[in-house]
């Protein structure tokens, strides 16, 4: 009987073991997750979790027919050998879901991060009216950490290196209109502020001023939880490389390691750690958004069985994993949207007026987009500040290389809908 293991225990790993199933996989499924937990949804830690709404995220995902291996890690990989912390486990396929780990910055030992359950719930227990919070980066983590703190009463400051919140994500001009976000929350925001060191007492920061604090969050992204994959002779660039099935790409593999010695397809990597080749844009991508861990196991699955089957696991016929990324984030009040890929040479066009304040009697000003427009007319990126209409229509534009007519898209009175149909 053929047993496939699937390594990580998050979204993604959690999701295949489901496909595998529901296409049809009848042999035997073991998950190996580093976490004690069973697989948990994590876009609430930043947000339910912290406000108290809810302290369990355990996704409903179908897993009792696989067996479970929590609290369990993967040290090493060779063909067919799965090495762990509690021994080696034999596989006829693989799939890498290992998703992400928050990046440190140089300091304390014991400098917080917010990924897993068991961060946020310790964090939560800080968040104490009076308290100080420094929060190190005005991302998305960031910012949401931010806005819960300061809805608890926490005192808090944000100390971001970049020229505004955001800039990586949406860069400087949309990343700039939240700055008043900050002010209004009563959250102080220091921009262009590096900081030297995380101490256990508060932050120092570059230019020698030491900022107290009773709790640090650092928020400054993360990187693939890969390095165990280091002498696998799976080919590795900031993720597990794999092509448009999600299929592991073999590299030549350090000496005597068999980088060659994969059967093509036997090995897939999904979600947060997989760098796919997407069609769509023609480059390699590595996301690290909800939806790419939810969809991506589908096409994985796909591809594994095609193997496992002896059928060709790149097959033309069959689905390739292309999609428009999107991310949500709730912060301040507002619901933003994230869809699509600007280019360097795109032009943004506003589409309602981001500094528009709060109407009598309202509670928040009114929400805005803004999309990205390819040279030749095409719309590439679009994100939505508390206009999720806009991004139900914006998610097909970008599907199907709508090209707008600028000057109704930039009316946000014109539905996207009506131009959603404008082929390029
Ligand atoms: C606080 C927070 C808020 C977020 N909010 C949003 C949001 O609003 N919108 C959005 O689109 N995305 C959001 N995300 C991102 C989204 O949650 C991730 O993209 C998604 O969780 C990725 O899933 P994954 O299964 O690929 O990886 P992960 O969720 O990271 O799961 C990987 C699992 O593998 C385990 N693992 C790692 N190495 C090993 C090993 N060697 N052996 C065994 N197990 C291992 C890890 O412990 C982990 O449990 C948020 C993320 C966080 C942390």
């Amino acid at each position: 009987m053929d047993r496939i293991v699937v390594v990580g225990g998050g979204l993604a790993g959690g999701r295949a073991v489901v496909e595998l199933r529901e296409q049809g996989f009848t042999g035997m499924i073991t998950l190996v997750g580093a976490e004690p937990h069973r697989p948990y949804d994590r876009p609430p830690l930043s947000k339910a979790v912290l406000s108290g709404r809810t302290d369990d995220t355990t996704l409903p995902l179908e897993l009792d027919s696989a067996e479970l291996l929590l609290g369990r890690r993967a040290t090493g990989l060779r063909p067919g050998v799965l090495e762990t912390d509690g021994g080696p486990l034999e596989y006829d396929g693989l799939v890498l879901a290992t998703g992400a780990a928050p990046v440190r910055l140089p300091g304390f030992d014991g400098q917080r991060a917010l990924r897993t359950i068991d961060d946020a719930r310790a964090l939560r227990e800080t968040l104490r009216p009076g308290a100080r919070l420094a929060v190190v980066g005005a991302g998305w983590i960031g910012a949401e950490v931010a806005t819960h703190a300061a809805a608890h009463g926490v005192a808090v400051t944000v100390v971001e290196a970049g020229a505004s919140p955001l800039l990586a994500a949406l860069g400087a001009e949309i990343g700039g209109h939240t700055v008043p976000w900050y002010a209004q929350a009563g959250i102080d925001l220091r921009l262009g502020t590096a900081v030297a060191e995380i101490r256990a007492d508060g932050l120092e920061l570059a230019g020698g001023e030491f900022l107290p604090a009773d709790a640090v969050v650092v928020g400054v992204g993360v990187r693939p939880d890969v390095a165990w994959l280091e002498s696998s002779g799976l080919s590795l660039d900031r993720g597990v490389i794999v092509d448009e099935w999600l299929s592991a790409v073999p590299g030549a593999g350090p000496a005597g390691s068999g980088g060659t010695g994969y059967r093509p397809g036997s090995v897939v990597a999904v979600g947060d750690c997989a760098a796919w080749w997407s069609r769509r844009y023609e480059r390699r991508m590595r996301v690290e958004h909800w939806e790419c861990a939810q969809e991506s196991p589908r096409v994985a699955a796909a591809t594994l069985l095609r193997s496992l089957a002896g059928g060709e696991p790149a097959a033309e016929s069959a689905d390739v994993y292309n999609p428009v990324p999107y991310f949500w984030s709730q912060q301040f009040g507002r619901m933003i949207q994230f869809a699509g890929l600007p280019g360097p040479d795109s032009t943004l066009v506003l589409r309602g007026d981001p500094t528009a304040v709060a109407p009598a009697g309202a509670k928040r000003a009114p929400g805005w987009s803004a999309g990205w427009f390819a040279p030749d007319g095409r719309l590439v990126a679009l994100v939505t500040v508390a206009r999720p209409l806009d991004m139900v229509a914006g998610r097909r534009m970008l599907l199907s290389d709508v090209s707008p007519d600028v000057a109704r898209f930039a009316d946000p009175d014109v539905p996207l809908k009506e131009l959603a149909a404008q082929p390029a």
